[in-house]
């Protein structure tokens, strides 16, 4: 049985959660503790208390601790991808990448606990010197969805840790294994009791505490739009910090001039991939109409290849879907799309294996209409669908007519259509030839319009929402 860390303590809970491979059901990842509201506000009260001896610290010590994790992450890097593989069902490749990933993401933000940086100004007045001081915000909770087990946590913690605040982590509950795993190294990184709390649990239980607690000074989340509506509602209510990574419903466009291949590529890596379970993966495909017949049965010969299967399995493409419900709903959007009148050119069946597990295959529809729902609504899952534009200004209207904005790409050789995109498409991020999903570490990450809310994640940039600032003066 897996335990909750609170104050430095590993702790069971009233409740257990069985974590199964959605790859095998009959695999038990591992039993793990669900805490109840109580132990979140003694991890609460555990983290605020300790908060000013982490900052106190200082830059060295914590860099130090910082880097140890990070290494001891990259040093296991097979096993933790296994285990990743195991509770979420991306493949293994794909899991080893993402905790290497979060390894890299601690080493990083080491290194930019030393660059804390602020600035000194003469006063208006003269005598008076002015100082603008960085300072942590507090204690920071944690609330991450479970399509990045090790990635997402690792990229609100590192952050949060380097600049001296403290941290309550609230898991998916669906995959407590990468965070259990992840806590257990940070457990053993010489932290001051109480800086850094898992709390596995449920968001309506343990999530809700994070939000309602006044201990807590900000929240980040990444997850679904409508939990990021109530955290606002509950923590912004209280005029916590908020930090929202939420939804996406990514274009990518490909014109006439595209190289085929090469777009059919980005296409299927950045739709199906991770079985399309990225905020960043591409659901919308909007296709210039000179090269609409040739690219959608790429697109089709291409999606037969793709193996489904067993996440473990080498040369497995694609595993199953994470979870029982998401699955669900993906197969309802297989049939929305259809009664909405777009074809069904691939897939989007349900599949069975040699294991019970809840696999489907890829879906991909063509002649698919903007204000559709498969075109408006996120479906977080191995569908996506083609939708014909005349040229490239009504491809770029069609990109743009969504509530979300988080990434968009465009394949095509005209530098003109390429440049113009990249500055008048409305998204966080944007991809040029490459895929919309797939992100480097060391630069922000998110989005605009309903996607995203408050400050970048990651990169330096991550230092806005991880520290406060304090304006000092100073007569001479
Ligand atoms: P997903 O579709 O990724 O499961 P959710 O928004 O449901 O998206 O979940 C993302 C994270 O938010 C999870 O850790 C979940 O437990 C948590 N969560 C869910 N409901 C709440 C809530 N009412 N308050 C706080 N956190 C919540």
């Amino acid at each position: 049985m897996h335990k909750n860390f609170i104050d430095g303590v590993w702790c069971e809970g009233p409740g257990v959660r069985e974590n199964l491979n959605p790859s095998d059901l009959s695999n038990l990842v591992g039993l793990y503790a669900q805490a109840d509201s109580q132990q979140t506000q003694q991890a609460i009260q555990a983290a605020a208390y300790v908060q000013p001896l982490w900052a106190a610290y200082g830059p060295q010590r914590r860099a130090e601790a910082l880097d140890q994790i990070g290494t001891e992450i990259l040093a296991r890097r097979e096993e933790l991808g296994r285990l990743l593989a195991s509770e979420e069902g991306k493949v293994l490749p794909e899991a080893v990448a993402e905790v290497s990933r979060a390894g890299h993401i601690f080493k990083f933000f080491a290194g930019e606990a030393l660059r804390m940086t602020g600035e000194h100004l003469d006063s208006v007045r003269p005598g008076i010197e002015v100082d603008i001081l960085r300072q942590p915000v507090g204690v920071v909770g944690i609330i991450t969805p479970w399509n990045f087990p090790i990635a997402i946590p690792a990229w609100k913690i590192a952050p949060a840790l380097a600049y001296g605040n403290s941290v309550v982590f609230k898991p998916a509950d669906l995959v407590p294994g990468s965070a259990w795993a992840l806590a257990e190294i940070i457990s053993r990184a010489g932290l001051p009791a109480g800086t850094f709390n898992l709390v596995m649990g449920r968001g309506s239980v343990v999530g809700q505490v994070l939000a309602e607690s006044a201990n807590v000074s900000a929240i980040t989340f990444t997850g679904s739009t409508s939990t990021g509506r109530h955290l606002m509602q509950v923590a912004g209510a209280r005029l916590a910090r908020l930090q929202l990574e939420m939804g996406g419903k990514n274009p990518l466009v490909v014109l006439d001039d595209a190289d085929l291949e090469h777009a059919v590529e980005c296409a299927v890596q950045g739709a199906y991939f991770s079985t399309g379970q990225r905020c960043t993966a591409s659901s919308r495909i909007i296709v210039e109409k000179g090269i609409h017949q040739r690219f959608i049965e790429a697109v089709a010969s291409r999606l037969s290849e793709i193996r489904v299967g067993h996440a473990l399995h080498e040369g497995t493409h694609i595993g199953p879907v994470a979870e029982e419900a998401q699955l669900r709903q993906n197969l309802e959007y297989v049939d929305i799309g259809q009664a909405e009148g777009a074809r069904l050119a691939y897939g989007g069946q349900p599949l069975s294996r040699t294991s019970e597990g809840y696999y489907m295959s890829p879906a991909l529809f063509v002649d698919a209409a903007p204000d559709m729902r498969i075109a408006q609504e996120e479906i977080f899952g191995p569908v996506a669908c083609v939708i014909p534009a005349d040229d490239y200004e009504h491809a770029l209207e069609i990109a743009n007519g969504t509530p979300f904005g988080l990434s968009a790409g465009i394949c095509t050789g005209s530098l003109k259509h390429a440049t113009h995109f990249k500055r008048h498409v409305k998204s966080g991020m944007v991809m040029v030839n490459t895929p919309t999903a797939g992100v480097d570490y060391h630069v922000p990450f998110g989005g605009t319009k309903a996607s995203s809310y408050g400050p970048r994640e990651q990169g330096h940039q991550a230092i806005e929402f991880f520290t406060t600032l304090k304006t000092a003066y100073t007569l001479a």
